[in-house]
């Protein structure tokens, strides 16, 4: 029997390279699973009958017309590109110390998710929470308790598709959800078609570089540990902001690494998704959070977020708790915000679509259809995307996968420290040339 709607995501998503592993295709379809979600987040069809329209037209691989979901949720296109609609700006974060230690950045997310609960605004909130079948990993949760919420903080950087839990969502009556920019985009895709309208709250996080699962293993074995069912916890971002990779195996040993180290990682486990990807800050949410990175605030340690509140209900979310003194909150310009971020927001709004236009053209056929893209390119700016394109393809082969094991983590964190700042310094009068002025054009499908 022939099964349209997948046949057509296996080829022109699946096939081409272009799946994010939101995971929305298999929570919306009872004919499609992942088969290991921890090391090989692929959809496969694995029982009998159609496969929903739905999880064809949900799929973020396929389509995110910006444009168009922009206009839906906030009736009009963003005047900045690079930020995407918002109501306000802010850095912040929660009062609550035990929140905000514990969490990646400054904990708005966390606190935000748990007063939806308390208020009774909400009755069940879409997080990750760790796995405890499998230690290593983490899972989707609807989050009805306190410590479920608080046992969600912190970011996940492994692929863990989140929207499986869809098949769970239209059992409560008001959800809040928290997702990466791909997962969003695929709820706001299908709120647009009327469904999911139970989901009230959507919070994102601010999303550069996602791994592969194979990341973790490799940092483990490059300490001899062959096997991550020895694992006992896993903390990405440990104890004081920007925090460690902490692992705690079974017979009592802790692996530790701060994430400037851990970073080394990126350039041999980054997912596709990551690399084709044009949203950085979650355009499509009520409320968005990334790392507030400034000097003035990496000096204090301790925690601190950029809040971006894009709709008139999240920031009256935001308020409200400003008011009741759970959150701190001070506002700051468009530019400040682009400030923390200028590294990142071309890697995106520029790099992301060279990267995609050059993988259908000499790598595999196929690319997402954001509905706009940058103009004007300079011959310098893809000179430099030239020279990321091949860190990245030497990267992600096995031999240089297995080889950076052998070399000490300690010596290899630095070593990547002095590079990834030698290499931002170097390119970044051209990475940086004309962002604040990038243009961006609105296109149509046939274009
Ligand atoms: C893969 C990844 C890449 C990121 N890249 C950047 C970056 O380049 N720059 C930047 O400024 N910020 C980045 N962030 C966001 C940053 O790490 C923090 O998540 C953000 O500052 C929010 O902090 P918080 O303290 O408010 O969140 P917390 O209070 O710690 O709450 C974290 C929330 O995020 C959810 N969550 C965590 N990981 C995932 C995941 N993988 N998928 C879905 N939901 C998840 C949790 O369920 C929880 O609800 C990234 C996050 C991730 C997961
Ligand atoms: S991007 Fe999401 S919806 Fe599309 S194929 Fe991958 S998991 Fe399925």
């Amino acid at each position: 029997m022939s099964d349209k709607n997948w046949e057509k995501l296996k080829l022109e998503v699946i096939d081409s390279g272009l799946c994010t592993h939101c995971g929305s295709c298999v929570g919306l379809s009872k004919t499609l699973s992942f088969k290991d979600s921890f090391k090989n987040p692929i959809p496969e069809k694995t029982s009998a009958g159609k496969t929903s329209e739905l999880s064809y037209l949900a799929c973020p691989g396929r389509e995110v017309n910006y444009p168009e979901l922009n206009k839906f949720l906030f009736k009009k296109l963003p005047k900045n590109w690079l930020i995407g609609n918002y109501e306000k700006l802010f850095i912040g974060y929660s009062k609550n110390e035990e929140i905000r230690r514990n969490s990646s950045s400054g904990g708005i997310i966390t606190h935000v998710t748990l007063y939806l609960l308390e208020k009774k605004y909400v009755n069940g909130a879409i997080v990750l929470n760790p796995d405890k079948k499998k230690p290593f990993a983490s899972k989707p949760v609807i989050a009805t308790t306190k410590e479920q919420v608080l046992a969600s903080s912190q970011s996940i950087y492994v692929v863990t598709p989140l929207n499986t839990i869809l098949s769970e969502a239209d059992k409560f009556k008001s959800l809040a959800y928290v997702g990466l920019p791909d997962e969003v985009a695929s709820i706001r895709k299908l709120q647009q078609l009327g469904k999911f309208q139970n989901i009230n709250y959507v919070i994102g996080l601010y999303t550069g570089i996602y791994m592969h699962s194979g990341a973790i293993e490799s940092y483990l074995r490059a300490h001899g540990v062959k096997d991550v069912d020895k694992v006992k916890e896993i903390k990405y971002r440990a104890g004081e902001w920007p925090g460690n990779l902490r692992i705690e195996l079974k017979d009592g040993r802790v692996l530790s690494t701060p994430k400037f180290y851990y970073n080394y990682l990126l350039p041999f486990y980054v997912t596709n998704s990551s690399l084709y990807m044009c949203d950085f800050t979650n355009e499509l949410t009520d409320i968005s959070v990334g790392d507030a990175w400034h000097p003035k605030y990496e000096k204090l340690g301790q925690g601190f977020s950029v809040v971006a509140a894009r709709t008139k209900k999240g920031l009256l979310l935001l308020e409200e708790m400003k008011k009741a003194g759970l959150i701190e909150l001070q506002e700051v310009s468009e530019q400040e915000a682009l400030s923390m971020h200028g590294h990142m927001l071309d890697f995106k709004k520029r790099g992301s679509f060279i990267r995609l236009a050059w993988k259908d053209r000499f790598v595999k056929k196929g690319k997402t259809f954001y509905g706009y893209e940058p103009v004007g390119i300079t011959k310098k700016r893809m000179l430099v995307e030239a020279v990321n394109f091949m860190i990245f393809s030497l990267g992600r082969t096995w031999l240089m996968r297995r080889t950076i094991e052998h070399i000490p983590i300690g010596l290899m964190g630095r070593v990547f420290n002095v590079v990834r700042k030698s290499w931002k310094a170097m390119s970044k009068p051209t990475k940086r040339k004309g962002l604040h002025g990038q243009e961006f054009r609105v296109i149509g499908k046939e274009e």
